[in-house]
């Protein structure tokens, strides 16, 4: 069963907050807090899938901590419904112009509070949805080249400013152009979904990432892990390949498909850039290609 969404109600009555955790208890897990400051806390440590804020709070009123909401990368696109008896229409005018989806008077009605909770979490759930398949490839279901860039960029900022070391690996199949020209591109894509899942298997950080970057090459992504750390994983992947064969008769390196990768770790050098660490990596797999394939070449 898909997990129940998660409801950060922020009201200073009691009564009104006793309401609506009653309402929602048995459908969503439920956050709820008496002060704007605490609501701003709770939003930024949770997952929260909608806000129902009331405005005139002991702190600091609805509408600031809305904008705050809105102005952070990580809460901006949690849905706020204000629920307030500031009843004027230009209160109403500010909290809709501060990023909330909807806003209801006191007192209020509870069967219509609950209809749009719903359908702003629906909508919620939908946005979320086509986030995550924008990231993804549609053939291997791994992520894709647009994931992998955004990833990237984050993990060499981190490396940069913690000194820790990132590696990174693209992975190349051999000669596989040969194996959809004797196989046919319906075998080339079981194939090349055959080769995306045991990588993906293969991750077993949750901040390592795999991901297609095109074609039938693939990229790594290891942050925190040192040259030696990064070149054993790789070279245990090009081993993996050569005990559980997928059959490719037409590969002059063996008869069965084989990867090649490249690979180069970036640490504590202000001077290298993100993209020259990309180079050091295409040029590592330029040499395992010339140098016979089915092999690892470390920058
Ligand atoms: P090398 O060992 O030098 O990497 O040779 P290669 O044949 O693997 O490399 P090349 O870049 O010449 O060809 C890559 C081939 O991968 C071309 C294309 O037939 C195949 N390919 C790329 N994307 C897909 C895909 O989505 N599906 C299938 N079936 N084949 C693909
Ligand atoms: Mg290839
Ligand atoms: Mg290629």
């Amino acid at each position: 069963m898909d997990k129940k969404p998660t409801i950060l109600i922020v009201d200073d009555e009691v009564i009104n907050l006793n309401i609506l955790a009653d309402a929602f208890k048995e459908d969503y897990k439920l956050l709820v807090t008496k002060s704007g400051a605490q609501g701003l806390t709770r939003a930024l440590q949770h997952d929260i899938d909608l806000i129902l804020l009331d405005i005139m709070l002991p702190d600091m009123d609805g509408f600031e901590v809305c904008k705050r909401l809105k102005a952070n990368e990580k809460t901006r696109n949690v849905p706020i419904i204000f629920i307030t008896s500031k009843t004027h229409s230009t209160d109403e005018e500010l909290g809709l112009h501060a990023g909330a989806v909807d806003y209801i008077g006191k007192p209020f009605n509870l069967p219509i509070v609950i209809a749009r909770v719903e359908t702003h979490i629906a909508l919620k759930q939908k946005t979320d949805l086509l986030e995550e398949m924008a990231m993804l490839d549609g053939l291997t279901h791994l992520y894709n080249r647009r994931k992998f860039d955004m990833q990237f960029a984050i993990e060499y900022k981190r490396a940069l400013r913690d000194g820790s070391a990132l590696s990174l690996a693209m992975v190349d199949i051999d000669y596989f152009k040969l194996y959809n020209d004797h196989y046919g591109h319906a075998a080339g894509d079981k194939a090349l979904k055959l080769v995306a899942d045991r990588l993906n298997d293969s991750i077993k950080r949750s901040c390592d990432m795999a991901a297609r970057f095109g074609g039938e090459e693939f990229i790594l992504i290891l942050p925190n892990t040192d040259a030696f750390g990064a070149a054993e994983y790789c070279q245990q992947l090009i081993d993996l390949f050569n005990e559980r064969q997928i059959p490719h008769s037409f590969s002059p390196v063996a008869k069965h498909l084989t990867l090649s990768i490249g690979g180069a770790t970036f640490k504590n050098d202000k001077t290298m850039s993100q993209d020259a660490v990309f180079e050091m990596v295409d040029k590592a797999l330029y040499k395992a290609k010339n140098g016979g394939r089915n092999r690892l070449v470390w920058a």
